[in-house]
């Protein structure tokens, strides 16, 4: 089991769950999930990693679906003190690594106010493992020296938004692009009125890892239209390296 030790019972385990595929989450992660009383499961969790919870774990979905069912972030926190309170070994199951987007810090903090002690098993986040299924590397010796993973829940001169587009347009590294599906075009617009290239190779890779993967490719000017119809989830990369996608899945069914 690697340097996992055992979970204990009363706290809270993170686990990442990858990008899609059980294929993809870590040793230590599947030895926490076959290990815990009750588990918390996100929507963009891998779903086949619970055939190896024990028979008699409880499983409860805490979905956040866009503009779907939904368990407010504030539900989930109790509902995990409230489990560990009861003497429980809690593992939080959620898509790619939660602190990547995904409000694992959160959930640390919770615990830590409630006195629960909340142990985080790092993993593959979809902001590199999407793009390396779809054959982009996120840099590439000689051409890019960087990236930067951004999230596009909302669009460029959005009051929450806090990113500096004018900046990342003249980064020189690779954008990776989280939660961009519905706001890409005001974001390439954005890069492109900020004196990114027009012909900026870019690709959008939706369901990494899942059967139906499926990428798109165009250049920057053009990336929002050729992505036109795309079901979510999504990764977009803009830069050099998406040149490099392929249509071919670089994960094999091995069920
Ligand atoms: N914590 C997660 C990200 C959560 S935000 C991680 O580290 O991967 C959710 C976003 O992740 C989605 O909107 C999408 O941009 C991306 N994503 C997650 N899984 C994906 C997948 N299998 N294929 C494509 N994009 C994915």
């Amino acid at each position: 089991m690697g340097t996992l030790a055992p979970l204990l019972p009363g706290t809270v385990t993170l686990v990442a769950g990858g990008p899609g595929d059980a294929g993809l989450m870590t040793v230590a992660g599947r030895a926490a999930v076959e290990q815990a009383d009750v588990l918390l499961v996100d929507h963009l969790a891998p779903q086949e990693a619970l055939a190896w919870a024990r028979p008699d774990a409880e499983v409860l979905d805490v979905a956040k679906l866009p503009r779907g069912r939904t368990t407010p972030q504030e539900r989930i926190n109790e509902l995990l003190v409230e489990h560990a309170r009861a003497g429980r070994r809690v593992v939080r199951l959620k898509g790619g690594d939660g602190f990547v987007f995904g409000r694992g810090m959160e959930e640390v903090l919770a615990c830590a106010e409630a006195g629960i002690e909340a142990r985080v098993l790092p993993g593959v986040s979809s902001a590199v493992a999407v793009p390396a299924l779809a054959g982009i590397p996120v840099t590439h010796r000689g051409v890019v020296h960087g990236f930067s993973v951004l999230s596009g829940h909302v669009p460029p001169g959005h009051p929450t938004c806090t990113l500096d587009y004018a900046a990342l347009a003249r980064s020189g590294t690779t954008l990776v692009l989280l939660m961009g599906v519905a706001n890409l075009a005001a974001i390439t617009a954005e890069l492109l009125a900020h004196g990114m290239a027009p012909t900026t190779p870019a690709a959008v890779v939706a369901r990494g890892g899942h059967p139906d993967q499926e990428v798109r490719t165009a250049h920057l000017a053009g990336i929002a239209t050729a992505a036109e119809g795309i079901a979510p989830p999504a990764v977009t990369v803009i830069g050099e390296v998406a040149a490099f996608a392929t249509a071919t899945r670089q994960l094999e069914e091995t069920r």
